[in-house]
């Protein structure tokens, strides 16, 4: 394992937040590796969005997501259709289990022994890989920063920069150990090493699987955006292919792709356009030269239903999965992305992750911000993630009587002392004789006030109780 793996994949706490957070930030090689990263990246970011009125093309982009989200119940009644009209078999998952099934049968319909997969954020929620080779089925990363994490062991740190944590010494030291190339800094030379290695995989695969970008109600179109190729061979060369995708995907019109790939691109790598982006509209026809025999769709809920039916947290799902806003985050551009210990990590993670797999084992991902606000200001859909970063520390603490009971695992950030401690402060507060008593004996024993609060005064001075009240300050002047 690299020297910048924190972990294997499956067996991550997700409450062990902290811990992993001063390790990573002691850890100069994973600052070092990031740092030098998600500059690059925000430099580039900045640069593909000059000469373009920006602001106006955020606004668009959020409208569009915005629409899509208002009709999204009809909209993917009206793609199940198209895609069924295409020749596209369509399957409905409730949760990431189910997902994984659907792909094991459609596997084991065909006799496949060996699948070949394009980046998809979706088959890493639902662990794909992991599932298939406990079937007996070999799930191979065509992906290059995909391929190797796979082959370090380890889970993406970024969600559209796989490997991202390493750097060429490591990734070169890599590619040896597990596939016998010679040790180089050349970049050209290991990438042509791990392509010629992927080549033969993608020749003998009996299925292809491939994430969506945009799913297209209007034309039952399947849009996928690469830089290398792999997804076109993904969803080419292999006799089957499977598409995974969250419901959210979906978009009204064709039209509708064109403002999004613009800012999608830009927005990740700082790409005027990517170098591929393919269209999946069906199975091969008779007289064409490739393509698959069939195609499936499998359509992913995993939390997604539960989000959308909340005003505030719907915004969640306008993401586009750019991940700009890990980029400029000084939380995950410090401590990086197996730190969060969930598929998404970073900014979009912690809206998003909750719900998936509830606030008593997310608890700590709300609070993993400094609420600078960077995250809502880069995001091109205008996900305003700091307000619903915020929407769900309260939901962590105190579900109920805000919001009814919206996140799963809600209120588990409430201990039982700070219960009892907010409910007698609300009660002295509703009865005045009770308030001045109580705060003019706060005032006299002040002495006795802890130094230390826990957690709260590791980096913070306690604040301290006046040595007057407020009433009698007023009475002393006269008022
Ligand atoms: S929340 Fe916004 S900035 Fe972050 S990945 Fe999603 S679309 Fe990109």
């Amino acid at each position: 394992m690299s020297e910048t793996a924190e972990h294997s994949p499956h067996h991550i706490d997700v409450k062990e937040f902290h811990p992993r957070a001063q390790a990573a930030i002691h850890n100069p090689k994973i600052r070092q590796n990031f740092r030098k990263a998600m500059d690059g990246l925000m430099t580039k970011r900045k640069s593909a969005f000059e000469g373009w009125d920006l602001e106006t093309l955020r606004d668009l982009g959020a409208n569009i997501r915005l629409g899509a989200l208002a009709n999204l119940p009809d909209l993917l009644e009206q793609l199940e259709q198209k895609l069924t009209d295409n020749g596209i078999k369509v399957h409905w998952a409730i949760d990431g289990d189910e997902a994984c099934r659907i792909v094991r049968d459609i596997c084991k319909a065909r006799d496949a022994k060996t699948v070949i997969k394009g980046k998809s954020m979706v088959s890493e929620e639902m662990e794909l890989n992991h599932y298939l080779d406990e079937q007996g089925i070999e799930a191979l990363e065509s992906d290059l920063g995909e391929y190797i994490v796979q082959l370090a062991g380890e889970t993406p740190s970024h969600i559209i920069m796989p490997a991202i944590h390493k750097n060429t010494d490591e990734i070169s030291q890599l590619l040896h150990e597990k596939t016998g190339t010679d040790l180089s800094h050349d970049v050209e030379y290991l990438t042509a090493s791990a392509r010629l290695q992927l080549r033969e995989k993608f020749m003998n695969a009996d299925v292809g699987v491939s994430g969506v970008n945009f799913a297209v109600a209007e034309t039952g179109t399947l849009c996928l955006v690469e830089n290398e190729g792999n997804g076109r061979m993904t969803t080419t060369v292999p006799p089957c292919h499977i598409a995974v995708t969250g419901i959210e995907k979906v978009v009204p019109n064709l039209e509708d792709v064109s403002g999004l790939l613009a800012l999608l691109t830009r927005s990740a790598t700082g790409q005027h356009i990517t170098t591929y982006f393919n269209m999946i509209s069906g199975p091969r026809k008779p007289g064409e030269l490739d393509g698959p025999e069939e195609v499936h769709v499998v359509l992913v809920d995993n939390g997604r239903s539960s989000i959308y039916q909340d005003d505030e947290l719907l915004d969640t799902l306008r993401c586009i999965r750019c991940g700009a806003c890990m980029n400029h985050c000084p939380v995950y551009t410090r401590v990086g992305g197996h730190t969060y210990g969930t598929t998404y990590p970073g900014p979009i993670g912690s809206i998003l992750m909750p719900h998936l797999i509830g606030l008593d084992e997310g608890q700590h991902l709300p609070t993993a911000s400094s609420l600078c606000g960077a995250c809502g200001e880069v995001c091109p859909v205008k996900i305003p993630i700091p307000d619903l970063l915020v929407r769900l520390r309260q939901e962590s603490v105190d579900g109920d009587k805000l919001h009814p009971a919206k996140v799963r695992g809600h209120g588990a950030k409430r201990g039982a002392m700070e219960a009892m401690i907010w409910k007698g402060w609300s009660w002295m507060h509703a009865r005045p004789g009770a308030y001045r008593f109580g705060t003019n004996m706060a005032a006299r024993f002040r002495k006795l006030q802890p130094g230390q609060i826990g957690g709260w005064t590791q980096y913070r001075t306690a604040p301290k109780l006046a040595p007057k009240t407020l009433h009698e300050r007023l009475k002393e002047r006269g008022q």
